[in-house]
């Protein structure tokens, strides 16, 4: 058996199947250990693939060749545009998945995936050099399996304990062991480390739900597909439901406090403040006076029902009277209880943007083990860290880091490498301050570019991305030579000034109620234009101003992040620096001004000092005759 590779990916969850895939398309040789291979790709918690801001790193993931988007589309039973009636900008694409599905499709794509070779063992602990060098992990087979670079992608597994109202046992999630080995092997190493707490809630038999009491909510039609590879969506398409919590509901959850392990003491550990249990909303939105449910069914030939909305870790026969309380679960029967997992994270700040560790050459971490939570949060840093492991194996000096600017996936690393966590993380479009330029619709045209570049993306998704650009290159140059004379436009029907003026197709789209539907009986080679181009170049030209405004801020951006500040500075040196400050910079040790700029509290006074400090280190020193 063959028990070297260049990179290792600990793991096959959503983190570690991006990083796993990432690293075998850079062409290093890579093996994915995971507990059991009939487990990679399960979806713990929700079946489901995207929404706010996720929906952003789905496509981000895909334009970088990533397989979380061509994944749901072979898997999704529910396609739904978020605020679609909202700007660009915030619109998030999701889709319900058949958990099985999805499951099957992703061991399908990657047991099949160049490079790369699976195998059903736990890591117990990790193997260095003299010099501290990651050189490979132990498994629970008692093998020892050697590469040059090492993805720990965990999730929730890291001394996991599982919570139900008293009972508490460990467990990774659900019916699997947790990782107690590798949890150690880390501590051992001195990283960082604490606790953090995420609940799911219970699932529901459909056959005993009474339908005709919630509302139906359709998904979109056409389903729009994530990948910007797949042409269309072929899985069958079905309803989820909305019912709603009541005053019952809420008496039930009051009365029950103080068997609750969040109210009890017996979970001590930060939940998702966005994500909360159906207790923790009930005690902090005490006026409000009921709380929305969906009823997500989770597979074609499944019955079971995600009741997303009520995350519990409620004792059993509590969670059955609460439910039942609720229109149309009045006789549910629950086939599995809910319940909150508490597990060790890793302090992301000490990670590099590469998502290396800081200390320790060659182990990077991705998923929830960095206090993320939810599917794309971890594909995404699986995609960045396989990257950037396959770069460091194979010795050179190239890595490969996104900006802020450059997209959410930039965003989401750099929130964590230079913030850390107090509460699982969770993506959503206002943490990103270039929206209208970070849009789910143009994931491709931002990232591709620079995934060919470093070599992630296949020939496949290069070819098509070419032409979608030739594409997006003739129509911009098409709606900008199609021009009229106001007379011209008004015999058409458009009201503009008669001033004399051209105006091109272009001009015309910026007019709010113009679209290129509307300028096709003056223009009927628009025509011809595909309808994915049609939408870019229809906001390209609606949000000119305001992106010409975001362009320009981008780039003050890149100037302050283009100052670096050494790894090594001493913050005791820097004059005019109060003691407050030099702590705070000690501790979050910012590798640019603009991530300084960032960490909450560091003033304006500090940023001026530090520039000062670092321009006088960095001037070449003036010889004296
Ligand atoms: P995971 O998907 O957990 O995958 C970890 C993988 O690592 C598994 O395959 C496991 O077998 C493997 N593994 C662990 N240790 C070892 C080892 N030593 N050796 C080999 N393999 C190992 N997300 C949300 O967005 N919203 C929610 O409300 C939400 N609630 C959740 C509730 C629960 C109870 C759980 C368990 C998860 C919840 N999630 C939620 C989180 C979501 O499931 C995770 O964020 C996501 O799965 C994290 O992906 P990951 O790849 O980091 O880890």
């Amino acid at each position: 058996m063959n028990t070297k590779f260049d990179v290792i990916v600990v793991g096959g969850g959503h983190a570690g199947c991006e990083a796993a895939a990432a690293s075998a398309r850079m062409g290093a040789k890579t093996l994915l250990l995971t507990h059991r291979i009939d487990s990679v790709g399960v979806m713990s918690c929700n079946p489901a693939i995207g929404g706010l801001g996720k929906g952003h790193l789905v496509r981000e993931i895909d334009a970088l060749d990533g397989v979380m988007g061509r994944v749901i589309d072979k898997a999704g039973i529910q396609f739904r545009m978020l605020n679609a009636s909202k700007g660009p900008a915030v619109r998030g694409p999701r889709a319900q998945a058949d958990r099985k599905l999805y499951r099957e499709n992703m061991q399908a794509l990657l047991l099949d995936y160049p490079n790369l070779a699976l195998i059903g063992e736990g890591a117990e602990d990790i193997v260095r050099d003299a010099d501290g060098r990651i050189t490979g992990v132990v498994s629970s087979a008692g093998t020892t399996y050697m590469c040059g670079a090492l993805v720990i992608t965990t999730g929730t597994f890291l001394r996991g304990i599982i919570h139900r109202g008293k009972n508490q046992h460990s467990a990774g999630r659900i019916g699997e062991k947790p990782s107690v080995g590798l949890a150690l092997a880390l501590e051992k190493l001195r990283l960082p480390m604490g606790r953090l707490k995420t609940g799911t809630p219970a699932r529901l038999d459909g056959r005993t739900i009474n339908w005709s009491a919630c509302e139906e909510q359709p998904g979109d039609n056409p389903p729009q597909p994530f990948s910007f590879l797949t042409d269309s969506v072929k899985v069958p398409q079905i309803s989820c439901f909305i019912t709603y919590t009541n005053d019952k509901t809420h008496a039930v959850i009051r009365d029950n406090l103080h068997v609750a392990p969040m109210y009890s003491g017996q979970i001590k550990s930060s939940g998702p403040r966005y994500c909360p249990s159906i207790e923790d909303k009930v005690v902090r939105f005490a006026d409000k006076e009921r709380h929305q449910i969906f009823l997500e069914p989770e597979g074609l030939d499944d019955d079971t029902v995600y009741p997303n909305g009520i995350s519990t870790s409620l004792p059993e026969d509590v969670q059955d009277a609460l439910i039942r309380t609720i229109p149309g679960l009045e006789k549910v029967t629950i086939l599995q209880a809910g319940y909150a997992i508490e597990y060790d994270y890793v302090d992301p700040r000490a990670l590099n943007r590469t998502l290396e560790t800081k200390t320790v050459p060659g182990l990077f971490l991705a998923g929830q083990i960095n206090g993320t939570t939810g599917y794309e949060e971890a594909g995404a840093q699986g995609l960045v860290a396989g990257v950037n492991a396959a770069l460091k194996a194979a010795g050179g000096a190239e890595e490969f880091v996104l900006d802020r600017a450059d997209g959410y996936m930039g965003v989401l690393i750099d929130d964590l490498v230079t913030q850390g966590v107090n509460e699982p993380y969770r993506m959503f479009t206002s943490r990103a301050e270039y929206r209208l330029l970070l849009r789910a619709d143009n994931a491709d045209q931002r990232l591709t570019p620079a995934g060919i570049s470093i070599g992630c993306v296949g020939a496949e998704r290069a070819a098509a991305f070419e032409t979608k650009h030739r594409k997006l290159s003739e129509a911009r140059e098409l709606v900008h030579r199609l021009q009229a004379l106001p007379v011209e436009l008004e015999r058409q029907g458009f009201k503009v000034n008669q001033d004399g003026v051209k105006r091109s197709a272009h001009d015309l789209m910026r007019y709010p109620d113009i679209t290129v539907e509307g300028l096709k009986k003056l223009w009927p080679e628009l025509s011809a234009i595909d309808a994915d181009i049609v939408e870019q170049i229809e906001i390209d030209a609606r949000y000119s101003g305001y992106i010409q405004r975001q362009e320009a801020d981008i780039r003050a951006f890149r100037r302050d992040e283009a100052l670096l500040i050494p790894a090594d500075i001493d913050y005791t040196q820097v004059g005019s620096l109060s003691n407050e400050m030099r702590l705070k910079l000690g501790k979050h040790q910012p590798d640019t001004l603009g991530a300084a700029a960032r960490i909450p509290g560091v003033t304006p006074a500090a940023l001026v000092a530090l520039l000062r400090h670092v321009k006088r280190k960095s001037a070449p020193e003036t010889k004296v005759a």
